[in-house]
């Protein structure tokens, strides 16, 4: 079997690369010889700085999300540090004000070692992470998806592929799902991760992603990494 990420061989790999990142309690991973130990090794990064979004970051520690100890953490980066629960409201819209008795507000300040190139990789990884555990490896190998592969693990200096990005409802379950046009070849994941929603396209051919990614209020990262689209949760302050 070869990995789905850099094509080698994975028979003597052990790990096994979780569909969602450990760190986010989800315990769900790809079948060993899916990913490579070496890709895998290297998406410990990624998944750290997926993280570090602050969005993420502030989410995992106003709902206690547990580490893959199953502790909870009070820090996340060098930046974030969460008060007692309870003690402190989790806002998405900094704007939006609200009478509340509780000591906190917590605005959404970004850890400075954020990266903003690798949390948009990181993304496509997730997406394809779900595309491979739910259609199986050898769809995941058709060449539909090497240039996929290639930005993942091998980008061109300031290469970012276009994701749209939107708030949703929090129920304690992570999914996704797939569509894809006749031809099968604009593959595209609508991704839940806590309390935000991707919608990624597998191509990166996809121009249009407010469009497509309807009924939502969504950001669009464009090709030239900035954010374009609704302001609901602030994050191009
Ligand atoms: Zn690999």
């Amino acid at each position: 079997m070869l990995c789905i990420y850099c094509r080698s061989d994975t028979t003597e790999s052990t790990g096994a690369e979780h569909v969602i990142p450990a760190a986010l309690a989800c315990k769900d991973t790809l079948e060993p010889g899916y990913v490579c130990d070496k890709c895998n090794d290297y998406f410990a990064k990624m998944d750290y700085n997926f993280m570090l979004n602050r969005y993420i970051a502030l989410f995992v520690g106003a709902q206690q999300i547990p580490n893959r100890n199953g502790r909870i953490r009070t820090q996340i980066g060098h930046k974030l540090n969460f008060p007692e629960f309870g003690s402190f409201l989790f806002q998405l819209c900094p704007d939006q004000k609200e009478s509340t008795d509780r000591k906190w507000v917590y605005g959404a300040k970004q850890d400075e070692n954020f990266d903003e190139l690798l949390f948009a990789r990181g993304v496509h990884k997730l997406a394809f992470n779900t595309f491979a555990y739910g259609r199986g490896g050898r769809e995941a190998m058709h060449g539909r998806f090497d240039n996929l592969r290639r930005y993942i693990r091998r980008p061109d200096r300031g290469e970012i592929w276009p994701y749209a990005v939107g708030g949703a409802p929090y129920d304690g379950t992570y999914y996704a799902s797939l569509h894809h046009d006749s031809a099968f070849t604009e593959v595209s994941v609508s991704l839940h991760v806590l309390c935000l929603n991707f919608f990624v396209f597998l191509s990166g051919s996809c121009y249009d992603l407010a469009a497509k990614a309807t009924g939502q209020e969504v950001y669009v990262v464009s090709r030239k990494g900035q954010w374009q689209g609704s302001s609901i949760l602030g994050l191009t302050r």
